[in-house]
């Protein structure tokens, strides 16, 4: 976990341009933006993928949908957005702490 990119962002050891933050949420800015607005939505307690969200673990991951809409309204997405996980190999994770990607402030292409 001390090697975990996202941990030391979360826990300012790294910086980031910071959207959003409560007791179990942490929201950044994506270094690499797909679109006009692309944030990364992340629990502050480590999680390295969605295959490993729990009955134990998933009451961050409804925090982190209950910070999303907030977020989005900060954002000014008004007109909706898109989320996205990436989990494991094959779905193109690079990064092994859970993380929602909310992206929107234009019209998306409907391919992935
Ligand atoms: P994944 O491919 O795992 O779904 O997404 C990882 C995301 O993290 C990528 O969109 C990438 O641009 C972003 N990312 C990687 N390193 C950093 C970083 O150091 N800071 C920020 N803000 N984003 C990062
Ligand atoms: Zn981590």
């Amino acid at each position: 976990m001390n090697d975990c990119l996202f941990c030391k962002i979360i826990a300012g050891e790294i910086p980031s341009t910071k959207v959003y933050e409560d007791e179990f949420v942490y929201a950044f800015r994506d270094i690499n933006p797909q679109a006009p607005v692309h944030v990364l939505v992340v629990p502050k307690a480590h999680i390295a993928c969605a295959d490993e969200i729990s009955e134990e673990n998933s009451a961050a991951v409804a925090k982190i949908f209950e910070a999303i809409p907030k977020i989005a309204k900060a954002e000014g997405l008004t007109n909706g957005y898109r989320i996205i996980n990436c989990c494991g190999e094959d779905g193109g994770q690079t990064v092994f702490h859970l993380h929602f990607h909310l992206l929107g402030g234009k019209k998306l292409s409907e391919s992935f």
